[in-house]
């Protein structure tokens, strides 16, 4: 099974990706956010971990329906 994160763009769109990082990166070793294109701007934004423990059950499953497309790196 994919394992998705969900992130905050810095618009504060929520939405979801499995390309981010999380596990492989040393604190803030590249900064705290990524470059991730946000599938409710349509552009390429800041986007860091969003804390899952804050978000209502609602939030949440609009943003794992949400997902980043996923681009080659
Ligand atoms: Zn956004």
């Amino acid at each position: 099974m994919e394992q998705r994160t969900v992130v905050r763009c810095a618009e504060g769109h929520l939405f979801s990706t499995a390309t981010f990082p999380m596990q492989n990166l040393g604190a803030g070793r590249l900064g705290p956010g990524r470059l991730i294109r946000c599938p409710r701007c349509g552009r390429l934004r800041s986007s860091v971990p969003a804390d899952v423990g804050e978000l209502s059950g609602v939030q949440l499953a609009r943003a794992l329906e949400s997902a980043a497309a996923e681009f080659p790196v």
